[in-house]
């Protein structure tokens, strides 16, 4: 019997299965109905020998030095710091919109002051601020907003700004410097070797099992366990009973070039006539060094994977529908971002699994003999720690074989 079914091998996932496994000493059946781990972080070397993201590209960047710190337990990072352009009438520019932005757009010169007055001068008041539009318009004006965000907008979600909750674009910052950064987190990095590698260090555990190729309608008559978490889609979950939740798909076109370079950053956004919104160039993400380049196009379209919800007062009520009959079902944890209905970055999500396992400490407490096992267990653990500080006299070179010896080798990466 498993103590615990988990349902979607993500980060929501494999975050929740490593804490209980170690922490509670225990077993976990992880499943996933993909032939691989990692969700949509999934990482895979191409044909030509070169990292890619399967599902478009992700990066990893993060304010909060605890999720830094969760993470770094199993891998090492490659600082990172993701730069995008635009290309707005044949012109590239950086994105968000910067100084250097506006003086290319408009062909000036204009110093920090000058820019900030220049934007200032072209924002509409808008009052109240309801939707993505009247969050663009307020900030830049009319002319910035239809170059920038009309077109992308309407590309990326299918709906114009004007029906799309003021939520969506309330995070583009815009700035009157030079500054070209993507993100301005306190952390932007990779992990060193990927997302794959480090999700199959988070699970290689004795009391994890992985089962791929596996949806949960296939064994959760079939294999006996006492609790679930489910990251997968919270109204599939139940039988959609109230409708379907509305998502946004992409189907990315993975491409190899042979040239060295083929763009000067890491994404060049698409906001005018291009049916794909962006294109991403792997190796200004990974530091990988090849002859040849891969890159992948997205297209985004109304149907296939759920990848991102919705964001208006219509699906937000729907979710909350499903929300009041996850809060009522027994041992079932929903977490992630389908089972939530949020579009969260991966950082987000490993906090809210974190914070998840705080909970169930909370709420199911664990038993005499877990706990039993695991102070067993830990004493081991220090019995063996003693003997490794001598290990390194007796064993030979490249002789590997505890958990201690992959900590090392994590910090070369
Ligand atoms: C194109 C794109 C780019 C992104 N870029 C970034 C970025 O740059 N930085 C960032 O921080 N975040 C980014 N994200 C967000 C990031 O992908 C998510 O935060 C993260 O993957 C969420 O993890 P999760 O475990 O909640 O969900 P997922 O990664 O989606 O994992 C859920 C898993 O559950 C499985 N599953 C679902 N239902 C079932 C079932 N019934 N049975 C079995 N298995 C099931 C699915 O197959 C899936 O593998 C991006 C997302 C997208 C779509």
């Amino acid at each position: 019997m498993f103590d615990w079914l988990i349902v979607g091998a993500g980060f929501a996932g494999s975050v929740l299965a490593e804490r209980l496994a170690t922490q509670r000493n225990e077993k976990v059946l992880l499943i996933d109905r993909r032939a691989h781990i990692g969700g949509n972080a999934y990482d895979e070397y191409d044909a030509a020998g070169l990292l890619v993201h399967r599902y478009g590209p992700h990066i990893f960047h993060t304010n909060s030095q605890q999720i830094l710190d969760y993470l770094s337990q199993f891998t090492a990072w490659r600082a990172y710091e993701h730069r995008v352009r635009g290309v707005v009438d044949g012109k590239r520019v950086p994105i968000p919109i910067n100084r250097t932005t506006v003086n290319t757009l408009y062909g000036l010169d204009l110093d920090e002051a000058g820019v900030a007055a220049f934007l200032a001068g072209k924002a509409e008041p808008v009052d109240p601020i309801r939707t993505s539009e009247d969050v663009v318009v307020s900030q830049v004006g009319r002319e910035l907003y239809e170059a920038f965000f009309r077109g992308y907008t309407r590309k990326q979600w299918g709906l114009d700004p004007a029906q799309l909750d003021k939520s969506v674009t309330a995070r583009v910052p815009v700035r009157s410097n030079d500054d070209d950064r993507y993100f301005t987190d306190t952390h932007q990095c990779m992990p060193a070797q990927g997302y794959t590698r480090l999700f199959e260090r988070m699970l290689a555990h004795q009391n994890i099992k992985v089962m791929l190729k596996t949806d949960l309608r296939e064994i959760s008559d079939v294999i006996p366990f006492r609790r679930m978490i489910f990251t997968g889609p919270i109204d599939e979950y139940f039988g959609h009973r109230f409708g379907k939740l509305p998502y946004r798909s992409l189907s990315f076109e993975h491409v190899t070039r042979d040239q060295d370079w083929f763009q000067e950053v890491g994404t060049v956004n698409f906001p005018q006539s291009e049916a794909y919104t962006r294109i991403t160039e792997f190796k200004h993400l990974t530091g990988q060094e090849h002859p040849k380049t891969s890159l992948v196009y997205e297209y985004p379209q109304a149907t296939g994977e759920p990848y991102y919800p919705v964001p208006t007062a219509e699906s937000q009520a729907l979710y909350k529908r499903y929300e009041e009959l996850a809060r009522s079902t027994a041992n079932v944890w929903f977490v992630g971002r389908l089972a939530t209905y949020r579009y969260y970055n991966m950082d987000q999500v490993v906090g809210q699994a974190l914070a998840t396992f705080r909970r169930i400490n909370e709420e199911v407490p664990m038993s005499a003999r877990k706990q039993l096992d695991l102070k067993r267990r830990s004493a081991f653990r220090y019995a063996e720690a003693l003997f490794d500080d001598l290990a390194p006299i007796a064993l030979a070179p490249g002789a590997r074989g505890n958990g201690r010896t992959e900590t090392a080798d994590r910090g070369e990466g």
